[in-house]
């Protein structure tokens, strides 16, 4: 076969039609409602007993940001007026040998940064600390200050805590390093923290969507719709549901698809994920390449071993290949050197940018398809304005990836888009903020139990 339509088999393969959006917006109604009920359904639809803020929550509070590639730590000022001030935010990158020892090991990392960060910032160092924590791998909890690790997702694998609630492992290792005062108040994951970070500023948001290294979404539900559980001491009328929605998996696999998850740590789950989020979209470029050079339609004249490495094609050469607009895609070619495959014709580098390209774009949009599918979970006619609060590098770095996921919700629903019904908005540090508004929301209330 010629190059060229090897290429275009490769972009077919990839393609999102409209039709298929609309089935992935039915399919995924459905198992929203499945996890709902308590049925077998790919998205677990956990409820995270938060409901969102009233806008007039203040005081500063404390936020700690597990993710998949940082550790963050921030304090927020909370004005009380729908305005809040980061006073400080630092990051620990996360190292390999952390995340796939011993969970003492990762939990005692995290609470010697809290010590180190807080100890060059701290003002009232002997207060009580009443810290936010968001923490984003599926956890099931029982209340707003409590939380089981199910499992790890994004190429965590620290032995010894799944099964075990994540707030006393913390608790625990703040008294290890020395921090007694120390206490998470309220643990969350990233997309109830984007949520409630923008809706503390923004009424209409109720969706909280994550595209980082891994993928997910939350959103605000009736109680009376989560049919699974009943809620002792939760008296508000709507949860958040963290919907878990990387496990989805009614799509349509390509065969790089199915390699990708077969040599995954976590083969036949998180489908969605590994379509869609950075950790996986450089890895399937990755596959796609190796494949089409094995057939002689790329690089012919070079050594392709390069090629043969895992996770070897980051996904941030995504964006940097399809933003290169010089005449004889020199970014493209400095990225491929740089990767180990020395020489590269013209030809090559096009074939490369239009892989890219369709990677990115599919993955864009099955994010708008899912996207749509809570928008229109929580209002199917629309009648009403939605902010989606968006956090993650993904989003934020690849100027595409907007544009895409703008695209297709036009595609699907033209006139809310256009009027603004549904309105997409960047929540930078929503994953982190977030946290300390929720953990202001939990003071309010212990403070009214006090009162009364
Ligand atoms: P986390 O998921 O740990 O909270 P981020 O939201 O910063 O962290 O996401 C990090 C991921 O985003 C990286 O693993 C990478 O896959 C992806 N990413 C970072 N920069 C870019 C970029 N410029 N273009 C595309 N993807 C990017
Ligand atoms: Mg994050």
């Amino acid at each position: 076969m010629r190059h060229v339509e090897l290429i275009k088999n490769v972009e077919r393969d990839f393609a999102v039609t409209p039709d298929q959006i609309k089935k992935v917006i039915r399919d995924f109604h459905s198992e929203m409602r499945e996890g709902l009920s308590g049925q077998k359904s790919s998205l677990k639809m956990i409820p995270t007993y938060v409901e969102r803020p009233k806008g007039a929550e203040k005081g500063t509070f404390i936020a700690l940001d597990l993710g998949g590639t940082n550790f963050r730590v921030l304090a927020l000022e909370l004005k009380g007026n729908r305005t809040s001030e980061i006073l400080f935010s630092k990051k620990a990158v996360l190292r390999k040998d952390v995340i796939t020892a011993s969970g003492r090991k990762l939990f005692d990392f995290m609470a010697h940064s809290v010590k180190k960060i807080i100890k060059i910032h701290a003002t009232e160092p002997d207060k009580t600390r009443n810290i936010g924590f968001t923490f984003s791998f599926p956890i099931k909890q029982t209340g707003i200050n409590s939380g089981t690790l199910i499992g790890w997702t994004k190429g965590f694998t620290a032995g010894g805590v799944r099964g075990k609630d994540v707030v006393r492992l913390m608790n625990s290792a703040f008294r290890r390093a020395g921090l007694p005062n120390a206490k998470i108040v309220a643990i969350t994951n990233d997309t109830v923290s984007t949520l409630v970070s923008k809706s503390y500023e923004d009424p209409a948001c109720d969706v909280g969507v994550i595209l980082g290294t891994g993928t997910n979404a939350c959103y605000c539900e009736k109680v009376k719709n989560i049919t699974k559980s009943r809620f002792a001491n939760f008296t508000a009328g709507e949860m958040l549901i963290n919907i878990e929605w990387g496990n989805f998996n009614k799509l349509r696999l390509t065969p790089y698809d199915r390699l990708i998850d077969k040599f995954s740590k976590n083969p036949g789950k998180q489908l969605l994920e590994k379509m869609v989020s950075g950790m996986y979209l450089g890895e399937i470029v990755r596959v796609v390449l190796k494949e089409m050079s094995e057939r002689g339609a790329i690089f012919r004249k070079t050594d392709k071993t390069a090629l043969n490495k895992k996770d070897g094609f980051k996904t941030e050469y995504i964006s940097a290949i399809e933003n290169d607009s010089t005449k004889e895609l020199y970014h493209v070619n400095d990225i491929l050197k740089t990767i180990g495959v020395s020489k590269s014709l013209y030809s090559d580098r096009k074939a490369v940018r239009r892989i890219c390209r369709a990677v990115s774009k599919r993955a864009a949009r099955l994010g708008a398809a899912a996207i749509a599918a809570v928008v229109t979970k929580i209002d199917p006619r629309l009648l009403k304005p939605h902010t989606v609060a968006i956090d993650g590098s993904l989003y934020e770095k690849h100027a595409g990836f907007s544009r895409d996921i703008r695209h297709a919700l036009c595609e699907v629903f033209p006139t809310a888009v256009r009027k603004s019904g549904i309105k997409i908005s960047l929540t930078k540090d929503g994953s982190g903020k977030g946290a300390a508004v929720i953990a202001a929301i939990v003071k309010n209330a212990r403070d009214r139990v006090a009162r009364d």
